[in-house]
């Protein structure tokens, strides 16, 4: 019996740059996805304990996006990535809240790798993984989330270097509740804002900076931006450039425990996230409006892709009674028995 389980993810800071080679924070929680099943056989059969239909895929698929039942898209994302010798029969299920932000998806792909015996170091499996959601969704995503998901300690959030795909622990403070509280707006239009904000983002700094990926935000100053003639171009690439310092300086508060700063970070980076980067909405605005007055919260900001889902709080123990308090979590993990 093969026990595969995935960890789904939180982003603390760095949202929209990881595709940019940036650096990102998010942190692994303790909810996520199990896979129970044995090896063997020429199909991948797995049924969900969350999602409906049996699902039942050849080891050579070619077409993931084209799988049904639709959820068994990420796990062809990953068999036609893979391309595996041996099948899998097994069963999903998940305590992670499902199309909520807190990257089930992600966890299902790096789960089903795991059980269908993935060899390698968490970076490859995260490129991989990544290739596969990539595929199976149709949206250009970065690799935050695979590689946190892979990568990360318990106790600790992951610094990520996009660009090298270098990362770090980053102690949490044990006494900061991280708190992640739905909108209630589903994610409906993510998929197409997300592509049409990367185009014109990569259009603009290209624009100023054709260099490689990597240390493409480290070599791009703030001040440069204002060469970027096109307006909206101007304000997607000011995002991207202040945010990715963002991460650096809210990693360096993190480890001084300086909440106030934590918090006047967080609200910088949604300020940034809806008036530049234009991927919030006036409901996630409103949440995060109310959760930063709030007593005993440091910082509220949007978290993830945007349009709609989540916002990430960081509090005093116990100071909110809504939303999913989270805390920091090992990567993913596999075992036989
Ligand atoms: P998020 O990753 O934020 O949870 P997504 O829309 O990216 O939201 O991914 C959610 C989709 O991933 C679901 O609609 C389903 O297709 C698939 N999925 C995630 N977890 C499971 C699960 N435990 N069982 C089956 N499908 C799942
Ligand atoms: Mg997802």
């Amino acid at each position: 019996m093969i026990r595969a389980r995935a960890p789904g993810r939180v982003n603390l800071i760095g949202d929209h740059v990881d595709y940019l080679g940036g650096a990102v924070l998010p942190m692994a929680v303790d909810l996520g996805t199990s896979i129970e099943g044995r090896r063997g056989g020429k199909t991948v059969a797995l049924e969900s304990d969350d999602e409906p239909g049996p699902l039942r895929l050849p080891l050579d698929v070619t077409d993931p996006a084209a799988a049904e039942p639709e959820w068994g898209r990420y796990v062809a994302g990953v068999v036609a990535e893979m391309a595996p010798t041996v099948g899998f029969v097994g069963r999903v299920s998940s305590d992670l809240p499902i199309g909520a932000g807190l990257s089930s998806s992600a966890a299902l792909e790096v789960a089903v790798a795991l059980a269908l015996g993935f060899d390698g170091d968490p970076t490859d499996l995260a490129r991989l993984t990544q290739r596969a959601e990539q595929r199976a969704s149709g949206v250009p995503s970065g690799i935050m989330d695979q590689l946190v998901i892979g990568a990360a300690t318990a106790g600790s959030a992951l610094f990520i270097d996009c660009g090298t795909l270098d990362h770090h622990p980053v102690a949490m403070p044990d006494d900061l509740d991280v708190v992640v509280v739905h909108s209630g707006e589903s994610r409906t239009l993510a998929g197409s804002g997300y592509a049409t904000r990367r185009a014109e983002v990569e259009a603009a700094l290209t624009g100023v900076d054709d260099g490689p990926i990597t240390g493409w935000l480290d070599r791009i100053h703030p001040a440069d931006v204002g060469a970027v003639a096109d307006p909206v171009g101007r304000r997607r690439a000011r995002h991207a450039v202040t945010e990715h310092r963002r991460v650096a300086d809210f990693a360096a508060a993190l480890v001084a425990d300086d909440r106030v700063e934590l918090g006047r970070l967080m609200a910088e980076s949604h300020t940034s996230m809806r008036d530049d980067y234009e991927v919030s909405t006036p409901v996630v605005d409103a949440l995060v409006d109310r959760l930063q007055a709030r007593s005993g919260v440091w910082g509220a900001r949007m978290t993830g892709g945007g349009f709609g889902g989540c916002v990430v709080a960081l509090t005093e123990p116990g100071a909110l009674d809504e939303g999913w308090a989270v805390h920091p979590a090992a990567g993913a993990s596999v075992s036989a028995a």
